[in-house]
């Protein structure tokens, strides 16, 4: 470290013997008060001073101390102490004999000042200190003139007093401490209450959790059994009642045969009622069939690259002999070509047949259109018609099997077409939605991937 001085020093004073480290750090705290230090920090460099003079009069014999003030690179105020050793020092290096000593100032060091080798300490002088103009660099002087030195057992004395106080402050520092660990140690307890609670409720709800969920494991189970057994009902009975069914139809067809003997009026009409039942009863028979294979997974699916185009057509072709109103329009909108889409065509051809047929059956005058177009990757197909509408309240329900909206029943039907739709196009990888408002028409909504299932 190097650096020159300011020209006038505030107090000098020389190092030869033991007795003068006592007056050096008496003389070096009364400058550190002089010149604003806090209490602690006089305490500090007069320590150091003391260390630092007292290795110095072993190794080199003496010094000569200085005190200056000087301004920092930082703009404030530095009170410095040089010890300029009698004899050169060794090496020309200074390393304090304890190591905490350059820890109680803000710089300990060797420095050459006027070409000498002088062992140099600062500590910075508070913002609030009277600022060291020449003035009061030469109040200080005459300040530090008056105090007359002190004897070394006084110097003794103060020390003791110092280190008295300093005492003080570290045992009432180490009982703040011990109140603080309390305190902690009280805080922890809780904080640990507190988390074997929490633990505890979050097992115990944990424990409902389990709880509740095996019960609905077991629903599940139970419903999926329940399920299957009644796909299998359904397809067994359905199976067992398409025999007899189809022979009732069979012999009224042959009742009513021109070759058979004829029947009187009343008799032709009764036999023509049997055979309307037992179609009705045939068709309810194979749509329970066709439920019951699409429940249980037996539908497989034959994919392949499907023309819309010609299934259009051919749906238009099949559904104009069902639009018997003449009031109603059926509209099968060309779809824009290439109307190309991955899947099972037979299927997809029975969800918009049976759409389309429901279209015609609750609608009794305007119009009932298909279109279809594709968005991404996925095609989407809307059925719609200007006919009777259904409630929200019951879009979800005319998905149920043989449910139909009260009142609307005249038209006949079995309430399976919906469920059965919804499977098939499950099956198919997509959806089955519903729009529609009572006297504003229905139009469902099938969303297909352009890729197949
Ligand atoms: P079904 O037509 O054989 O009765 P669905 O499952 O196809 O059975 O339909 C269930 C019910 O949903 C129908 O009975 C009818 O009340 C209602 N529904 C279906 N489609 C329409 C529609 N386009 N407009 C008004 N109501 C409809």
């Amino acid at each position: 470290m190097t650096g020159e001085p300011a020209a006038q020093p505030l107090l000098q004073m020389a190092l030869r013997v033991e007795q003068d480290i006592f007056v050096i750090r008496q003389r070096g705290r009364e400058v550190a008060a002089v010149v604003g230090l806090e209490r602690q920090d006089q305490v500090r460099i007069a320590t150091a001073l003391s260390e630092v003079a007292r290795d110095l009069l072993g190794t080199v014999g003496g010094a000569d101390v200085t005190f200056h003030i000087d301004a920092g690179a930082d703009g404030r105020y530095h009170l410095l102490a040089d010890l300029a050793p009698v004899t050169p020092l060794p090496d020309g290096q200074y390393q304090p004999q304890s190591g905490a000593v350059s820890r109680l100032v803000d710089t300990l060091g060797v420095a050459t000042v006027e070409g000498v080798t002088v062992v140099r300490m600062s500590r910075r002088v508070p913002a609030n200190a009277p600022i060291p103009t020449p003035e009061r660099l030469a109040e200080f002087r005459s300040e530090l003139g008056r105090i007359a030195p002190a004897s070394a057992l006084d110097e003794l004395t103060a020390q003791n007093g110092q280190l008295i106080a300093a005492l003080d402050e570290v045992r009432s520092q180490r009982d703040e401490l011990a109140v603080l660990n309390e305190e902690l140690a009280e805080t922890n307890r809780g904080v640990l209450a507190l988390y074997n609670q929490l633990t505890e409720e979050l097992e115990e709800t944990n424990r409902g959790v389990v709880a509740l969920y095996a019960e609905l494991d077991e629903k599940s189970a139970q419903l999926r059994a329940a399920s299957e057994s009644k796909s299998r009902f359904l397809a067994n009975v359905s199976h067992e009642l398409r025999a007899p069914v189809t022979a009732i139809i069979g012999l009224g067809r042959l009742l009513t045969d021109s070759a058979s003997d004829p029947l009187t009026d009343e008799q032709g009409r009764q036999v023509e009622l049997i055979r309307s039942s037992a179609a009705d009863l045939l068709n309810l028979v194979n749509e329970l069939l066709d439920l019951a294979k699409a429940e249980s997974g037996r539908i497989e699916l034959d994919l392949s690259d499907v023309d819309l185009r010609p299934l259009f057509g051919q749906l238009r072709g099949t559904l104009r002999a069902l639009a018997t109103r003449p009031e109603v329009e059926l509209v099968v909108e060309e779809p824009s070509a290439p109307a190309l889409l991955r899947t099972d065509e037979v299927l997809l051809g029975q969800v918009l047949r049976n759409l389309l047929h429901n279209g015609l059956k609750f609608t009794e005058r305007g119009e009932v259109r298909l279109r279809a177009h594709q968005q991404g990757d996925r095609w989407t197909f809307e059925v719609s018609d200007t006919g009777l509408g259904i409630a929200p309240e019951l879009h979800d329900r005319i998905f149920e099997e043989f449910y139909q909206v009260p009142g609307a029943t005249r038209v006949g039907g079995t309430g399976l077409g919906l469920p059965y739709a919804r499977r098939l196009v499950t099956l198919l990888g997509g959806t089955l939605e519903l729009t529609s408002e009572p006297g504003r028409g229905s139009t469902f909504h099938v969303s297909l991937p352009v890729g197949g299932a």
